[in-house]
């Protein structure tokens, strides 16, 4: 058995911050494993090395012993190499392996997505199949055993299949526990049967990680029905998959059936990135104690949108994807409602067309109101944290949201639906005494939505109230300690459980 104090863990994630990122799983993959590390484990990233990452900014150097590796891939047979750098915290340094083959991964700028079309590539099968395949043959190179693999998202669940399966006799991972965190259920990487020849895995699991009647596999139910232990990212959200059909589908009853092997851990923020008193990125630093220097920050974000007439009204922002998981739908239909209030609303998102198209609209229409902004844009967002006086995410589902942990740091009021981590992480303005630290709905209805934003607007007025509010948000602790302390405790509870 393992020796429980100091624990190996390979981490393995398709985005990490400051690497490459699309949403918050970039975030978690950055800070998560520093934690563990600051903690005094030996934690190892592994990330496909897309073209994206910037290999001139980051001190990239090759592995010699890790070089042209092959893989089968169905009939054919590929090739990559590993190669190395450190993810640097304060006080860590975490060693990270990226997964490279120029074909897959390093030819192409997007993670999942062509940029320009926004479809899905087509052979994202072939890809991470690749990529989970090859990290197996990759501890096999390295002769490391860790104790837990730590495994995220559908692009690693085809791992915990492999280490029970194939690799079932494999001496340097045998008693290796496998754990999966689910950070969004909505993406299943799902392909049609064919592609099952190609993972090179026995004819049993394919029963196993078949999900409908058209027989589709799915590489995140490979994730859910093979690894020894199941997280997800808050405790609400690990409830939901499990018991509400809109939010389960068709993996509710493989949860449903995991319950006692599936836990709830909420994600924390890396303060050293998102934090008002040392972030290089916004306008002005400012804290609890001096709140006026935000106002600095509100005027940089409204003359950045061209807003010209003052700083009275309450700014609200939101920074997110803009698909339909996240509520634009509720944005969409109140819209009007919204703008008619003494407001100004600033958007910083990329997604669907129709979402995208609709806010063009508006912003016309709104010139001196609304403004959005389509980039990815990572000092926009810190700006937008910084300035805006509310933060809207009424997310029709949302397994834990950074955004609006990062917006209570900030002193920046969040307006959410009661769902999955929202719900866990911001405590309801029920009465006008300044109690809690943001605005809460229930139904997803845009007039529930919109009375609590009249609710906000009101309440805005009164500046010591406000104040008080703000302050409740800020003081709230989120760092990644104790969730990281959770997953430690889970980690040495499925090694001694073996
Ligand atoms: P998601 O479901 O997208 O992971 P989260 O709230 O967990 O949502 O995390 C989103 C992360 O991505 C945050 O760090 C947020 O600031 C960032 N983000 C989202 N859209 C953009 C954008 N257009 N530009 C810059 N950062 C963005």
């Amino acid at each position: 058995m393992a020796k429980l104090k100091n624990l190996k863990i390979l981490f393995v994630t398709s985005e990490v911050t400051p690497f490459v990122k699309t949403g918050g799983l970039g975030d978690v993959s950055g800070a998560l494993p520093q934690t563990l590390a600051e903690l005094g484990h030996e934690v190892r990233l592994v990330v496909p090395k897309y073209g994206a990452v910037d290999e001139r900014r980051f001190k990239i150097h090759e592995i010699v012993r890790l070089k042209d590796i092959p893989i089968h891939l169905g009939d054919e047979i590929e090739l990559f190499s590993v190669r190395s750098s450190f993810l640097s915290g304060l006080k860590t340094k975490v060693q990270i392996y990226f997964f490279d083959n120029q074909k897959f991964f390093g030819s192409r700028k997007g993670l999942y997505q062509d940029i320009k079309s926004k479809k899905d590539y087509s052979d994202n099968d072939d890809r991470y199949i690749l990529f989970c395949h090859g990290i197996m043959e990759m501890i096999k190179k390295l002769g490391w055993t860790p104790d837990i693999i730590h495994c995220n998202d559908w692009q690693s669940g085809l791992i915990p299949a492999y280490q029970k399966t194939l690799y079932a006799d494999l001496e340097l991972i045998k008693n290796t526990k496998t754990v999966f965190t689910i950070h969004n259920l909505e993406f299943q990487g799902l392909f049609g049967k064919e592609t099952f020849a190609k993972t090179g895995l026995p004819e049993s699991v394919y029963n196993d990680i078949s999900v409908n009647s058209n027989g589709k596999i799915s590489f995140l139910k490979a994730g859910l029905v093979y690894s020894d232990i199941l997280t997800t990212v808050s405790e609400k959200y690990a409830e939901e998959i499990r018991t509400i059909e809109e939010i389960g589908g068709s993996m509710k009853p493989v949860l449903q059936k995991r319950k006692s092997e599936l836990f709830g851990i909420v994600n924390g923020i890396d303060y050293s990135i998102w934090d008002p008193e040392t972030d290089d990125l916004i306008e002005e630093k400012y804290s609890a104690k001096n709140l006026t220097n935000k106002v600095k920050n509100k005027k940089a974000l409204l003359e950045r949108f061209k807003f010209n007439n003052g700083t009275d009204a309450p700014v609200i922002g939101t920074i997110s994807r803009l698909t339909e998981q996240k509520g634009i739908d509720l944005i969409q239909e109140a819209i009007d409602d919204i703008l008619k209030l003494n407001v100004k609303y600033v958007i910083l998102g990329q997604g669907d067309k129709k979402y995208e198209d609709f806010f063009e609209r508006v912003q016309k229409k709104y010139p001196d109101k609304f403004a959005i902004s389509f980039e990815f844009d990572d000092a926009l967002a810190h700006l937008i944290e910084a300035g805006s006086d509310l933060y809207l995410m009424p997310s029709r589902f949302e397994p834990c949201g950074l955004t609006q942990l990062y917006s209570l740091k900030y002193g920046t009021v969040p307006i959410v639906r009661y769902t999955g981590g929202l719900a866990d992480t911001v405590e309801k303005i029920s009465s006008s005494n300044g109690q809690g630290t943001g605005f809460v709905f229930k139904k997803y209805e845009s007039k529930e939505m919109l009375k609590e934003i009249q609710r906000a607007v009101k309440m805005y007025k009164d500046k010591d109230i406000w104040t008080k509010i703000m302050k409740n948000g800020m003081s709230k602790d989120y760092s990644w300690h104790a969730s990281a302390k959770k997953y430690i405790e889970l980690y040495k509870k499925i090694l001694k459980d073996n």
